[in-house]
């Protein structure tokens, strides 16, 4: 049987350059839209049951963060809901991944798709609890529709959290953090959401980059603009899905946001936080700590020991989100980060780090949110 490689559908990103043999088939990431970035990638092969086969990704050297490959394992799914490691190498700019099929089509990328359709299921299934209410804020560069999801009863006295996600579309586990975050909001058994919500409303962006997810994107929009560097100059031709998102927020305020990704590089989960925004204070830095003290005890993924040097005092870039909205607010503001490759403090051979574990920590946010919220 001939092998076929594809990616014409949903989140794919790959280009063929030759399946002659299955020993050494050659394959390039594509770049993002109007971008040089590239990294995100997910095809199905097709043909290669019980075959011997070598992926090689020969540009994978050109990738926006190539560090991301060491001690890297791709993922693979027979039916697109069970994602596992393969076997994978990267030397001299390329990316191999061996594996024998156990049947005659296979999906491989990155990390496990979020995709469009259970994007569209999560915020659709949401809006039917009595509690919930899904609005569309404004439309993408392509015209699909921003979704917005306000949960409580919207008492104007209760603390404002907002959690968003996805800036950057090739970082799905952001959205598999906020499936596993919305479903444990709108659990009307759990005394710790009911808790939450007498105390606070919550409103969510489950993905901020939808043209940039299904386009097969790791970091940027369909004009070619890395959303993360949007907020201080927000703009409806370039970045409208920052601009419309930002207005909501003036809107209706802000006591906390999370700004949830992932990291190529780090094997762990970690908090970049808003030490050097101008308005940083005593406050805020109780805050801080006490957010990653309190999350830290409720799900042990969460650690500070690895992570990105701290910004010196004033040295914060007002560009990226977490720091521009702690600047304007006045609050605390994070984000967080999830590894492509494992949480190396509680590794999982077989899965890496997953959408399990993601989904896990998004449900673990809401015990730390009851904890801090009177403070915030
Ligand atoms: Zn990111």
């Amino acid at each position: 049987m001939k092998i076929n490689i594809t990616s014409t559908f949903d989140a794919g990103n790959i280009e063929v350059i030759n399946t002659d043999k299955p020993e050494n088939i050659q394959l390039k990431i594509r770049k993002d839209t109007h971008s040089d970035f590239l990294q995100w990638f997910h095809f199905r092969l097709q043909g290669a049951k019980d075959q011997a086969c070598k992926l090689n990704l020969l540009n994978a050297g050109e990738a926006a963060y190539p560090e991301g490959w060491e001690n890297y394992q791709a993922r693979a799914s027979y039916d697109r809901e069970t994602w596992f490691q393969i076997p994978t190498t990267y030397a001299n700019g390329v990316l191999s991944m061996e594996f024998t099929p156990e049947n005659n089509s296979v999906f491989i990328a990155y990390f496990a798709p979020f995709s469009y359709e259970q994007h569209l299921d999560l915020v659709n299934n949401a809006q039917h609890s009595p509690i919930c209410s899904l609005e569309c804020i404004g439309q993408t560069v392509q015209g699909r529709p921003i979704d917005f999801l306000r949960i409580g009863n919207g008492d104007d006295t209760k603390k404002k959290l907002w959690v968003i996600a996805r800036q950057h579309p090739g970082e799905s586990m952001a959205e598999w953090f906020m499936l596993g975050l919305i479903s444990r909001l709108l659990d009307d058994e759990d005394s710790t959401t009911i808790n939450l919500l007498e105390k606070a409303n919550l409103y969510l962006v489950p993905n901020m980059n939808i043209d940039g997810s299904i386009l097969g994107n790791l970091r940027v929009n369909a004009k070619g603009v890395n959303l993360n560097r949007e907020w201080a100059n927000p703009s409806i031709d370039n970045s409208p899905e920052v601009f419309y998102v930002k207005e909501k927020m003036k809107e209706i305020g802000m006591d906390f946001n999370l700004d949830v990704h992932g990291d190529e590089g780090l094997p762990y989960v970690f908090i970049s936080g808003i030490e050097g925004i101008p308005s940083f204070n005593q406050k805020l830095s109780q805050l801080t700590d006490s957010f990653m003290k309190n999350w830290k005890s409720i799900n042990p993924d969460i650690q500070d020991e690895h992570g990105y040097p701290k910004n010196e005092p004033g040295a914060a870039n007002l560009n990226i989100c977490s720091k521009n909205l702690g600047e304007e607010f006045k609050c605390l503001s994070q984000t967080l980060e999830m590894p492509f490759k494992q949480n190396d403090n509680i590794p999982d051979s077989i899965n890496g780090w997953s959408s399990e574990r993601s989904i896990k920590l998004g449900e673990s946010l809401v015990s730390t949110l009851l904890a801090i919220v009177d403070d915030l």
